[in-house]
């Protein structure tokens, strides 16, 4: 049989996974007409057939975006520090950074052959970047559909593939109802975690076995929706019926405790449906394992394990393999590793496969939201020193991704920093403001970057705003200069505008600074979170930032201007 002329029913059917119902492409590629079930792909071959990796479709180009296998390579210092052998597939160097591209290539050129005017899908990360990009290249229109409150951060990758986004108001499942509905509106291919994924995503497994990794004992795959350890399964089983490799490996499904339906699902040998997930490692955050039958199957087939690890522990096997082995992956990826750490004994010195899903660049945010922030230090080398000698930078690493406890306990501060602090403090303790841990190492980064009030060329004593709808709003500010008090006043087009616009009108003529942009951070979700503002200021050409931290955004912003004075006066 010549695989390059076959069609569904030659070379392969397409049946639902629950109860066998014979489907056909031309009416679903998602799910069973009959029953709802998922997919799944029977192809009609025996045993003596060419090894090849089978794939449904008539004609395939060599994936052109995807030229190069991904590294699979030895952990030599993890597996010396535990004393085991372990190995991992980099499948984070697939084009998009990410294993999902081998499935969007399948998926896109299925589209391409059934003839779609479109493909859509609902995603909110890496789905939506590596089906945009296969789209793009093979010439068809892509509308990915994502919820309101989706980051611009994930969606930049799609849209520089010219991904159509459509934000919709509601969470990832409206979106993807909404998504299967226009899809049934026109001639639009639905992709997403649906059988003809599996069938691209399966390759990993054969490459895996080219590259001369036929006999690994355990195979680590972080599971979402359970699509990816289906697929791998799958290309598994082939790669043994076509007699490729000798002996399967065992399954380990991962997930993060805060997202298991998968692995509680397999206690329970039903699927199950969650509420609510949450977890860093947000590639897997799925509520809903359409896959999940698949991996209960890979489980059993294969004699497999589940396990769950800690949020803890995915942020320290994220560390270990960035310091160990100089390997960045975004957090769903060092769900393996954590497993292996957790469960070492039933391991002992089987050959282990972590499968390494996606990178680190993508997810850069979560290194920010669990590590201490990075004070700004003076240009100054004693400042430097003194920063150094004060044990941040030690405290800052140890701190990495820990949860609970404050990490200053050993901080030295000089007995003005600890004056700052502890202003800063009562400050806010006068307000009857309660400081959560996040907000209280804020405080502590924020004293390297603080002078001590008696040094300040100009003291904000008092300030006054007044707005009234559909009006400017008049500021008043009490500033100290030089022992004089002068009560500075200006209209402006919001508060913290009107404020800045005031101080300005008494030190333009002494510094002439202006304001080129600002930043606000909240640092926690309360309504009485404290708040960081950063603004970046000019002065004779030169840029520079000034941060300062209030319960208000106009106090923290009129604070921030005012230490942006003083250092422009030192300049
Ligand atoms: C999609 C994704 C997963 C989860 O794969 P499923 O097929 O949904 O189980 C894991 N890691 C990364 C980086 C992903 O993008
Ligand atoms: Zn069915």
């Amino acid at each position: 049989m010549n695989n390059s002329t076959s069609t569904e029913s030659e070379l392969y059917t397409l049946k639902c996974v629950q109860h066998g119902h014979i489907n056909s492409e031309k009416e679903t590629t998602t799910y069973c007409t009959v029953c709802g079930s998922v997919l799944e792909i029977e192809y009609h071959i025996s045993p003596e057939n060419p090894h090849q990796i089978l794939v449904p479709l008539k004609t395939r180009p060599e994936d052109p975006i995807r030229t190069n296998k991904t590294e699979l390579k030895r952990l030599d210092k993890l597996s010396a520090q535990y004393d085991g052998n372990v190995w991992v597939k980099s499948e984070y160097q697939n084009p998009t950074g990410c294993f999902k591209d081998r499935g969007s290539y399948i998926e896109v050129l299925k589209a391409r052959e059934l003839g779609a005017d479109a493909i859509c899908l609902a995603s909110t990360g890496n789905m939506a970047a590596s089906v945009a990009a296969y789209a793009s290249y093979f010439g068809i229109k892509c509308y990915v559909f994502v919820p309101e409150y989706t980051t611009e951060g994930k969606l930049a990758q799609a849209m520089v593939y010219n991904a159509k986004v459509i934000k919709v108001k509601g969470d990832y499942s409206t979106c993807e109802a909404l998504c299967r509905k226009f899809a049934e509106s026109g001639n639009y291919y639905l992709a997403g975690d649906y059988v003809f994924r599996e069938e691209g995503q399966k390759s990993m497994s054969f490459e895996v076995i080219e590259q001369g990794g036929d006999d690994f004992d355990y195979v680590f795959v972080p599971v979402g929706c359970g699509t990816n350890f289906g697929a791998i399964w799958k290309g598994y089983r082939e790669a043994f019926n076509q007699g490729l490799i000798k002996k399967l490996p065992k399954m380990v499904a991962v997930q993060p405790e805060g997202s298991s339906p998968v692995v509680k699902g397999i206690f329970k040998k039903e699927k199950i449906i969650e509420t609510r997930v949450q977890t860093i490692a947000g590639a897997v955050a799925a509520a809903d394992p359409v896959d999940f039958y698949k991996v209960l199957r890979g489980i059993n087939e294969s004699n497999g394990v589940a396990f769950t690890v800690s949020e803890e522990e995915i942020l320290e096997a994220l560390t270990e393999m960035a310091q160990k082995e100089g390997i960045f992956t975004e957090p769903a990826s060092a769900l393996g590793l954590a497993a292996f750490k957790k469960y070492r004994k039933e391991f002992g010195s089987a050959k282990c496969l972590f499968v390494l899903t996606g990178i680190g660049l993508k997810d850069t945010g979560v290194v920010v939201r669990h590590s201490l922030p990075s004070p700004v230090i003076g240009n100054d080398l004693k400042a430097i020193h003194k920063f150094i000698n004060s044990g941040y930078l030690d405290i800052q690493a140890s701190a990495w991704g820990k949860w609970q406890g404050s990490p200053f306990g050993n901080l030295k501060l000089e007995p003005e920093q600890a004056k700052i602090f502890n202003d800063y403090v009562d400050s806010f303790n006068k307000r009857g403001k309660i400081l959560t841990e996040k907000e209280l190492e804020v405080l502590q980064s924020m004293v390297f970057d603080e002078e001590p009030e008696s040094d300040q060329l100009i003291q904000v004593l008092d300030y006054d705003v007044r707005m009234r709808k559909n009006g400017l709003v008049n500021a008043t500010v009490s500033l100290g200069i030089k022992g004089k008090h002068i009560d500075a006043k200006a209209k402006g087009v919001g508060p913290l505008h009107a404020v800045i616009t005031a101080v300005k009108s008494v030190t333009d003529t002494l510094i002439p600074i202006e304001v080129v942009d600002h930043n606000v951070e909240v640092l926690s979700p309360a309504a009485s979170s404290l708040v960081v503002v950063t603004l970046r200021l000019s002065h004779k050409e030169k840029q520079f930032l000034v941060k300062s931290v209030s319960t208000d955004t106009i106090e923290a912003g009129l604070k921030a201007f005012v230490k942006g004075l003083a250092l422009a006066g030192k300049a």
